[in-house]
């Protein structure tokens, strides 16, 4: 596991066959720090001004989730965020995790723990390789429940 400064995003995109120009190590220095979801308008807003246009951003959005390097998220705000994803267990983008989402505030906890464990029988006589998930638990929080 590594954290933002040790990660060398230069070193995993040229892996997975991307050119590192700054735009790409930028984003995902942006997204790599603890949990981060964010939205292509989140991201310019955090970007340096004049650093990216949206097209930019989204253009090498788009070029990280083609190689699984990100995923986007819907959590029912109709609003879609993008976070590392775990490529492998030795990858330093490694963060699998499941969120848990208060449908009152939108606030997001993530849970740490792989709550699924074996992939189901059901899934396996499917015969798919690289098999992944992912799964987001959706309620009201403690908090909104003392609110109402
Ligand atoms: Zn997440
Ligand atoms: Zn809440
Ligand atoms: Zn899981």
């Amino acid at each position: 596991m590594g954290n933002a400064s040790t990660t060398d995003w230069v070193s995993v995109l040229r892996e997975l066959g991307l050119k590192a120009t700054p735009i790409r190590v930028e984003l995902l220095a942006l997204l790599s720090p603890d949990h981060r979801l964010l939205s292509v308008d989140e991201i310019h807003v955090a970007l340096k001004k004049g650093v990216a246009n949206r097209t930019t951003i989204y253009r090498s959005i788009q070029s990280f989730e083609e190689v699984g390097l990100i995923v986007s998220t819907e959590l029912g705000d109709g609003i879609v965020r993008y976070e590392l994803r775990h490529r492998s267990q030795k990858s330093p983008a490694h963060h699998h995790h499941h969120h848990l989402v208060c449908r009152v505030c939108h606030k997001v906890k993530v849970v740490e723990e792989c709550v699924v464990g074996k992939v189901p029988k059901v899934i396996r006589d499917e015969g798919y390789s690289d098999l992944d998930h992912r799964l987001d638990f959706f309620g009201v929080c403690p908090r909104c429940q003392k609110a109402s």
